[in-house]
């Protein structure tokens, strides 16, 4: 079995991707950074998403010796011209802080007539090897931003996200429902072929 390493240490994360890793039917066995102690936080000074899970995959494979898989994400809106962007978890100044984040976001774009509130989720993830080999895919969900939020699943925006096709909020779905069409469970099951190929054979 192959050891890999995803750059997180968000235990609903790792369950995901060894899910997906799991259904590719790749032998591999995925642990999180809390195996690593000794390697600390990140900085996510890349200005696109791509950038930065390649920052992040490579720390990890640099500092664990072992292959490393990094994700980054967040919510484009349109009317924004794409932003928050890269800056999702911070947009309110402080990292993390998933009410303030979105309270500014409604009030950005409390002007914006309905029809014009499109937008979407982006993930890029990307594997790294210590050999400094790299790769990285995306994967995308497409939606309108309500304007008052609804549902108490998931995290982050997705009170105030509404998926095409759908009528319930991204924290209306179940965790299963909000997986196979997810931008990370995209994206990840884009990875997953790769890691086949660059991983189990390595
Ligand atoms: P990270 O990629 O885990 O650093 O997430 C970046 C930020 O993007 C999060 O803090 C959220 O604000 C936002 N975000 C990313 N994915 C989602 C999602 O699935 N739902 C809601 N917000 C998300």
């Amino acid at each position: 079995m192959s050891r890999l390493v995803l750059a997180t240490r968000n235990p609903g994360k790792i369950a995901e991707l060894r899910r997906i890793l799991a259904d590719a039917g790749l032998p591999v066995t995925l642990v999180g950074l809390d195996d690593f102690p000794e390697i600390g936080e990140i900085a996510e000074t890349g200005l696109t998403f791509a950038e930065n899970a390649l920052i992040k995959a490579h720390a990890v494979a640099r500092g664990s010796g072992l292959p490393a898989i990094a994700d980054d994400s967040g919510l484009c809106v349109d009317a924004l011209n794409g932003m928050p962007g890269v800056f999702s978890a911070r947009w309110s100044g402080r990292h993390g802080d998933d009410a303030a984040n979105l309270d500014l976001l409604l009030a950005q774009i409390g002007d914006v007539p309905e029809g014009r509130r499109g937008g979407h989720f982006a993930c890029a993830a990307a594997l790294a090897l210590p050999s400094g080999q790299e790769r990285v895919v995306e994967g995308a969900l497409e939606g309108v931003i309500i304007d008052a939020p609804r549902g108490s699943g998931g995290f982050g925006y997705d009170p105030i996200f509404v998926p095409k096709g759908e009528t319930r909020t991204t924290a209306e779905l179940s965790p299963a429902e909000k997986d196979a069409i997810s931008h990370r469970g995209r994206a990840f099951r884009a990875l997953a072929p790769v890691v086949g190929e660059l991983v189990t054979t390595a």
